[in-house]
């Protein structure tokens, strides 16, 4: 099939890529002119494993194209993906869906022939509603031009694997021709059994912001119950095993810490309050404010446990913070608690140096005044602390007893609950983790 995917980012890219992986014919838009240029090259314009070799592969073949024209993608496509992005409104809980109307509005002007814009793009219930009465006020085809959604679940980090091989496959449409062209989209996926749930618009718009509720939910609970345990000498690790272990519980998604950030989790629940006062039913979410607080307070707990570890102050003291990513696998730093911890730190007087593998450089886009380094005993290099913010494998697998020869105190703060704790202990290392109670003392 000949596709079109309109917004090239973290995830865009991915499904453009996959999409030609698979068999299709696939041109990929944007309007930023120099990550159409990489992706032409068949360069990741961002760190995603695996999909260096998927892009190589699929523009190497001619499968996949890039362009900034949405005139060109609207002749060339039978079904175009929207994956622009929906980030936070300024000033408001709200999704800003600028970039959505934008795409939707620049390609519909250009729709001659019968066609399906499928959503990809995270959006408040209700949206492809009210696109699909939009195109078919723009679109030289009229109502011809019909809308559909298809939430995407994959996690950055895991973001080709969960294309190529999704646990499930959501579609939201109003025709049987809709529902039969995503399923031709998707034929490898579903050959092999993957779960296919077919819906209504607003139900698809819906489990994905219910799923991503249910997340955050899920690790602001952990966390809740991690200062619990702090305050009563109890450890939230292996509460957190022993309750993982019912099936009903399960044990992902339990990781007490630092807590979630990124471009997706934070936006996403606060949007969905605000489309649920829109609707009148706020106080059906109102437990969601309590799960963004809780986890917004993890980040200066860790703030506050530093200062501690340090004696009280962080005036002038060296505070080496490992991660920028809001999560491993990832060059990804929108709202990423480490850079939120590592400049509040730097704020309370502490020289702060921060490692990441991949995402130093949009770490220091964000942050420029924040000092850093691509080598850990660089950033560890006469320490009073160490913060371990995100929790790349390079971290886990990090030799304890080397570290302490670089450092000025071997002292180091698991903001993820993370590390091999008996092999830093057994270094000489204090180590402080959120929730560990008297397991670490
Ligand atoms: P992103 O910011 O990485 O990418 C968005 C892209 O859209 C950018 O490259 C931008 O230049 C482009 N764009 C903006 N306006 C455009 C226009 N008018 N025409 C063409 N391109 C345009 O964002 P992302 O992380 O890829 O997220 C995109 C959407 O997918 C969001 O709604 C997000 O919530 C959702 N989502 C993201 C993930 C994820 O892991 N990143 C997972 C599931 C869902």
């Amino acid at each position: 099939m000949r596709i079109t995917v309109i917004g090239t980012g973290y995830l865009g890219a991915v499904h453009a890529a996959c999409m030609a992986d698979i068999g299709h014919e696939v041109l990929g838009v944007d309007v930023d002119v120099a990550k159409i240029e990489a992706l032409a090259a068949g360069r990741p314009p961002f760190y995603e494993p695996g999909l260096s070799d998927v892009l190589g592969r699929t523009v190497g073949s001619g499968a996949l194209r890039f362009t900034t024209s949405l005139a060109e993608a609207a002749e060339f496509g039978d079904v175009h993906f929207v994956c622009v992005g929906t980030p936070q409104l300024p000033g408001s809980h709200a999704a800003d869906m600028t970039y959505v109307n934008a795409a939707v509005d620049g390609l519909g002007r250009h729709l001659t022939r019968p066609t399906l814009v499928v959503g990809k793009s995270t959006v408040p219930v209700g949206t492809a509603a009210a696109l699909a009465a939009r195109l078919a006020d723009i679109a030289p085809v009229g109502a011809d031009a019909e809308v559909a959604w298809n939430p995407e679940f994959l996690r950055e980090g895991f973001a080709v694997q969960d294309t190529l091989r999704p646990d499930r496959l959501v579609v939201g449409v109003r025709s049987s021709e809709a529902d039969a062209l995503l399923r031709a989209v998707y034929e490898p996926m579903l050959a092999v059994g993957t779960p296919y749930i077919c819906t209504d618009l607003a139900t698809a718009e819906l489990v994905k912001v219910s799923a991503n509720a249910f997340l955050a939910t899920k690790i602001s609970f952990i966390n809740a119950i991690a200062d619990v345990c702090d305050a009563a000498g109890g450890d939230v690790v292996t509460l957190a095993d022993a309750i993982g272990h019912d099936e009903r519980i399960g044990r992902r998604f339990l990781a007490a810490g630092l807590g979630f950030g990124g471009g997706c989790l934070p936006k996403d629940i606060r949007a969905f309050m605000a489309r649920a006062k829109e609707l009148g039913v706020s106080d059906a979410l109102g437990f969601l404010a309590e799960v963004d607080e809780i986890n917004m307070r993890r980040r200066r707990r860790v703030v506050e446990l530093a200062r501690e570890l340090v004696g009280g102050s962080l005036l002038g003291q060296n505070v080496a913070v490992l991660g920028a990513a809001f999560k491993p696998d990832s060059d990804d730093v929108r709202d990423s608690p480490a850079l939120n911890v590592a400049a509040a730190i730097q704020l309370q007087g502490a020289n702060v140096r921060v490692h990441d593998p991949e995402a130093i450089d949009n770490a220091r886009a964000v942050f420029p005044s924040l000092d850093y380094t691509r080598e850990v005993a660089k950033a560890c290099e006469r320490a009073d602390v160490v913060l371990h913010l995100t929790e790349w494998q390079e971290y886990r697998d990090l030799d304890p007893d080397t570290l302490a020869q670089v450092v000025s105190h071997p002292r180091m703060l698991d903001g993820r609950n993370a590390l091999p704790v008996d092999r830093w202990r057994a270094a000489n290392w204090t180590v402080r983790g959120l929730g560990r109670g008297r397991a670490l003392v």
